[in-house]
Formats: structure tokens, sequence, C-alpha cells
């Protein structure tokens, strides 16, 4: 196992295990957010209780986010360098193609600040627009 993916461990804290470097190898491989099921696919026969806690693990320590894109079953990506485990920064539009059904990070879209009435603070945003990826256009 290559030394990039245990740095990338080691900077968030986490302890590489077997486990924990062949997800994030995984997921490092990947141009789109994946789902569990697909990850529980790519890592066969991997078991899919160790497979969440890892992913779990991952969200914990800032080095993975899920993203809600209305399929129903949340999405894995990584998070940029600046997250950590008190907080996240992936405050990026997220894009799901309605062709291919593929969830993209969007770290360049930043979402707008809004404003809420005084009464309420905010914990975390979500932005998902819905379109057409450059690989399904025609
Ligand atoms: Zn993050
Ligand atoms: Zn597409
Ligand atoms: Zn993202």
């Amino acid at each position: 196992m290559d030394k990039i993916t245990e740095q990338k461990l080691v900077n968030k804290n986490i302890n590489p295990t077997a486990m924990r470097l062949l997800v994030l190898d995984f997921l490092l491989s990947q141009s789109a957010a994946i789902s569990l099921s697909d990850i529980e696919k790519g890592l066969s026969p991997a078991d899919r209780i160790t497979i969440y806690r890892t992913l779990k693990t991952f969200e914990e320590k800032g080095l993975v986010h899920a993203i809600d894109d209305g399929t129903g079953s949340p999405k894995y990506a990584l998070c940029l360098d600046e997250c950590n485990p008190n907080e996240h920064h992936d405050m990026h539009v997220h894009f799901f193609c309605v062709t291919c059904k593929e969830t993209f990070c969007l770290p360049d879209s930043k979402i707008p600040g809004i404003t809420l009435p005084a009464k309420f603070t905010p914990q975390e945003m979500n932005l998902l627009v819905k379109g057409v990826c450059s690989n399904c256009v025609n």
C-alpha cells in the first residue's frame, strides 16, 4: 500500500489499519462521490458493516463528508485538507447528474452566504444542483 495513502490517514490522526488503507485507496481512485453499496461492491468480499464503520471514522476525523443527493443513499467524498475532527469545511456545491446519476464535489463553487432570522443558528448547509455533467452532454 503506498505511502501517500498512509500519510493521509496519519495527517488526520487516523490509525492506518489495513481496512482503512483499502477504503481510502478506493476513494482516492474515484472521480465522483460513491455510496456504501458501491464501495462494498468494489472491495468485495469486505464486510459492509466494517466499511460503514470505517466511513464513519473518516467522517468524524474530517477525511470524508457525506452528501445527501436525494437518491436515498448517502454518497461519500474525500474532504479537502482543511477539514478536521472539529469542523468540516465542505461548504461547496454538490452536483447531481440526472443522466449518469453520479454526484460530484465542486470545491471551487462555494455556497453563497445567506441571512437567517436571528433566532435560528445554522450548523450546516447543503446545496445540491441537479443537471447534466460534461460526460453526458449530447
Ligand atoms: Zn470535510
Ligand atoms: Zn453525467
Ligand atoms: Zn463535496
